[in-house]
């Protein structure tokens, strides 16, 4: 049996599997050490990928050549645009999932891997070397010790995890799954500090025992898009395509709020038996009656658990009620009389570790090659988790190489903007990503992640050489687009009729395309629809590519005003602090200012502009110092 390896990755949810994926793909010798080869890529909450922001960052790990996007449309049941009524910087991508095929198919994708090895066992603890600096492999709790160069740990929800229903607490870290035990208690022991979080999870209902004519239906988008920039990945594109599974909508009403009222003397959250702080954005049922008690109804979404399976999940249903309460509240539901459980809802509360503890590569600063990444950093979602293993998954192969850490700044990436947060700002409850969290959403957008991050990942050897020729194309494509609608006009007697059916003044003379597309309501595919000159050159390009180049036009005043404040930025990303910079010399820094740098050793002067109670004054002591 190998018992060495370049990198182990702990864990085999969303951050781990990125992670063994990317550091295996940069040609790394991985080895996934995870609790349960059957739960690989398990969707512990609902079957779904993306969504606002989550979509676009979907779309960034696709763009580097990670598995998230492919996997998702492949798994894909239901694929909606959100906010597409809005300007493109809100558009969010979203895949309801086959939540088994979803798992399977990152299974099969890494046992595809000849560069990653599994073994099914749970880490008790770390191999550190004897000067306590590094990390060295890990035992596991059959008592095997495996030997690695560096240690990505993404433990999920699993530290120490205790389950809640009703009374009952369980230890886990999962339903049906035992809680990781040794690992926080070792680290603690180390001088790492940690803190307890909790999430949870509605209850799951037999479709068979629903009445759907008394619920709304939400369908896919008549025009199904897909998370991957590669071809052939969604089933509702292309030949022999596959007919979207719907979703339904229903409500609780005051009947149902009633009866979950009766359940809250025995509620763990109410009661004080979890101390752990949820995702406030994702409340249980109980707390947003408690909290929106003005409220006479809360949208429940329906959701299909896959495509051949009666399982549903009731997004918006989250509870840790006993269950005979959810019971009886859930029959109360318009559509839900005769519901028959599968399992009920449940909260957990585990262990994670402030992420202030990382450095912008994800390693801890207290011990060398040993990185973090994950619900285990303070974060919740899996496309959050996702992101930070395929990013530690990378820094890890690279640190172990002596190559450059890849550092994903705020304007380049919603990755950088997550990392970022946690690192410099850390976070007391779960953290999710929001298009409000990135001061550059417009650059950061879903239809160009490709061409923001292709490239660079290109360059470190993760995404291949077809991504890579695919963004070329694009590139290229939409600078052609751009530069025919400069300098090509439409005729009034051919566009008026169309403008003024879309509400737009008629033309008085030739206009440039350029001009017209800047008009609200006029789209490129309609004026070509309109326009046979327009159609005849546009029929070469692919809809993405116009897509691309009518974003770029419509936008574009907005878009260069915060290229320009990017660039601002990047000038003091560009400012790399020494990781042995003696602060203690600054006489003219206060003591607050010099405590805080050492807490959190900026990597750059933008870093350390973002530190909280950090003024601009102690950041222009700091540039004199750095000779600036
Ligand atoms: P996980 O997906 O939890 O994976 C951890 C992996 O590590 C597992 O494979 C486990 O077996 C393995 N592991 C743990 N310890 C060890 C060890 N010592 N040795 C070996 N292997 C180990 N997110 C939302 O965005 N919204 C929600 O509403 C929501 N609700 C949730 C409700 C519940 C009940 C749970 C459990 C999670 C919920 N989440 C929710 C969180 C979401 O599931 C996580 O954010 C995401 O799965 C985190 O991914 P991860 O890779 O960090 O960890």
């Amino acid at each position: 049996m190998q018992s060495s390896y370049d990198i182990i990755v702990v864990g085999a949810g969303h951050a781990g599997c990125e992670a063994a994926a990317a550091a295996a793909n940069m040609g790394s010798k991985v080895l996934l050490v995870t609790m349960n080869m059957q739960t690989i890529a398990q969707m512990s909450c609902n079957p779904a990928m993306g969504g606002i922001a989550k979509g676009q960052i979907v779309r960034e790990i696709d763009a580097m050549g990670g598995y998230s996007g492919i996997i998702s449309d492949k798994s894909a049941i239901q694929f909606r645009m959100l906010n597409r009524s809005k300007g493109p910087a809100m558009w969010s991508p979203r895949t309801q999932n086959d939540r088994m095929m979803f798992a399977g198919l990152w299974r099969e994708t890494l046992e595809q891997n000849v560069n990653v090895d599994f073994w099914q066992d749970m880490v008790r603890s770390l191999i550190i070397s004897k000067d306590g600096k590094r990390v060295e492999g890990v035992v596991t709790g059959m008592g095997v010790e495996f030997k690695a160069k560096a240690v990505v740990l993404t433990n999920g929800t699993f530290l120490n995890g205790i389950i809640h229903i009703g009374e009952k607490q369980i230890g886990g870290g999962r339903t049906g799954e035992s809680a990781s035990i040794g690992i926080t208690e070792q680290l603690v022991q180390m001088g790492f500090e940690s803190g307890r979080m909790k999430t949870g999870t509605p209850p799951r209902i037999d479709g068979r025992s629903l009445d759907y004519s008394k619920m709304e239906t939400q369908g896919g988008d008549e025009v199904a898009d897909k998370f991957s920039y590669l071809d052939n990945t969604s089933p509702f594109i292309g030949e022999n395509s596959k007919k979207q599974v719907p979703c339904h909508v229903t409500y609780t009403n005051k009947n149902v709020h009633d009866i979950l009222k009766t359940g809250f003397e025995k509620s763990p959250m109410f009661q004080g038996r979890i101390q752990g702080l949820g995702p406030r954005y994702c409340p249980s049922i109980e707390d947003k009656i408690t909290r929106f008690s003005e409220r006479e109804r809360h949208q429940l979404f329906v959701e299909p658990e896959g495509w051949n399976t009666v399982e549903i999940y009731v997004n918006g249903f989250s509870t840790s009620l006993p269950i005979d309460v959810q019971q009886k509240a859930l029959e109360l539901i318009p559509g839900f009389e005769r519901a028959k459980m599968f399992r009920p809802g449940y909260a957990i509360e585990y262990d994670y570790f402030p992420p202030t503890q990382l450095n912008l590569t994800l390693e801890t600063k207290l011990v060398d090659n040993l990185y973090f990444a994950g619900q285990i950093n303070g974060t919740t979602g899996y496309e959050e988790a996702a992101c930070q293993g395929m990013m530690a998954g990378i820094n890890a192969h690279l640190k172990i190489n002596e190559a450059k850490p890849l550092i994903l700044n705020r304007y380049e990436a919603y990755i950088g903007v997550l990392i970022d947060d946690l690192v410099t700002k850390g976070t007391d409850e779960p953290y999710r990503m929001f298009t409000s969290r990135a001061e550059y959403r417009l650059l950061l957008r879903q239809d160009n992640a490709d061409i923001r991050l292709t490239p660079l990942s290109n360059a470190l050897g993760l995404a291949g050489n077809e991504r890579l020729e695919r963004v070329n194309q694009k590139i290229n494509g939409y600078n052609k687009i751009i530069d025919y609608f400069k300098n090509t006009s439409g005729e009034p007697s051919v566009l008026n009729s169309f403008l003024e059916s879309v509400g737009s003044a008629p033309l008085s003379q030739k206009t440039r395309y350029f001009n017209i597309l800047s008009r609200p309501n006029v789209l490129a595919k309609d004026i070509a629809l309109n326009d046979q000159q327009l159609s005849d050159f546009l029929s070469v390009y692919d809809n993405e590519t116009i897509e691309q180049a009518e974003i770029l036009m419509k936008y574009e005043g907005y878009i260069e005003r915060e290229k320009e404040s990017a660039d601002k930025q990047s000038r003091l990303e560009d400012l790399v602090i020494k990781p042995d910079f003696n602060y203690d010399s600054i006489k003219s820094l206060g003591a607050e200012a010099i405590e805080k740098f050492k807490k959190f050793m900026p990597h750059t002067i933008g870093q350390a502009s973002r530190i909280s109670g950090i003024n601009p004054a102690d950041i222009s002591v700091l540039l004199v110092y750095l000779g600036r």
